[in-house]
């Protein structure tokens, strides 16, 4: 379908870079285009009238006009600034980071209103104060079923035991080993019963329930670990903002030991 000269269409800005003197460039994730990416003129002049409504982590109703290169944003009214999330430095890095992995994950104009939704929810509620790392953790996996990352934690993906146990999960294998399987991939970290049933739940329910599940510390951290090793593994790399989540949590520790 050829697109408009104008349109509108509502996003979520994911993350925002500057273009020359006054300009940005505003990387946004819409419900029915997709990613996509515009320039904001003049907004970084003191009187720009979409300065404030294009904000990264902003929901925002937007009016855009067919560009030569990118398409410019002409208007934008904000719908929601997660306020809440802006005031804490836990909450607006998790945040960050939910964008950045919906950045990373997804290519331009291609539609994908499931996880625009999923997005979206996720932002409500880690900004109603819901519990950051069942949100983040929520996310990852359907973000990973949607986009055909699914990986295997019923079975082994070699032998096709089931729920193995001891029990591993391997990056590069997409899914569980068995303790016989195990050397066939050269990365395989081990998961525990517990971790490996969260796991299961978050995968196999409604997205939408299951966000007051909350995991032990160390049930958590070692659900954070296997899906971050996944994820950087599809990637390549790792996100950016990982690194300061880890320095947020460090600081936390800590100021915990420092207590005592
Ligand atoms: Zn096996």
């Amino acid at each position: 379908m050829t697109k408009p000269r104008t349109y509108k269409t509502k996003a979520i800005i994911l993350k925002q870079v500057p273009l020359g003197e006054a300009d940005k460039i505003l990387t946004l994730y819409t419900p029915y285009m997709g990613k996509l990416r515009a320039v904001a003129k003049g907004v970084r002049k003191p009187r720009s009238k979409l300065s404030g409504h294009v904000e990264p982590l902003t929901h925002a109703a937007l009016m855009l006009a067919q560009g030569r290169n990118l398409d410019i944003v002409t208007q934008s009214q904000t719908i929601d600034s997660f306020i809440y999330l802006r005031q804490d430095l836990h909450l607006t890095s998790s945040a960050i980071y939910l964008a950045e992995l919906t950045d990373c994950f997804t290519v331009e104009n291609e539609e994908d209103p499931t996880l625009f939704q999923l997005l979206l929810h996720s932002l409500h509620r880690l900004s109603e104060g819901m519990c950051s790392e069942t949100i983040l953790r929520l996310y990852e996996i359907r973000l990973l079923e949607n986009l055909g990352y699914r990986p295997e934690i019923r079975k082994c993906v070699y032998c096709g035991t089931l729920t193995p146990s001891p029990c591993y999960f391997s990056p590069s294998g997409g899914g569980l080993l068995c303790l016989k399987c195990r050397h066939k991939e050269s990365l395989a970290h081990p998961i525990s019963p517990d971790a490996l049933k969260i796991m299961q739940i978050l995968q196999e329910t409604n997205p939408y329930t299951h966000e007051e599940l909350q995991f032990p510390k160390g049930v958590a951290r070692e659900l954070e670990h296997i899906l971050r090793s996944y994820i950087s593994y599809l990637l390549e790399r790792q996100l950016k903002s990982t690194s300061f989540l880890d320095i947020l949590k460090q600081s936390e520790v800590d100021r915990v030991v420092q207590k005592l």
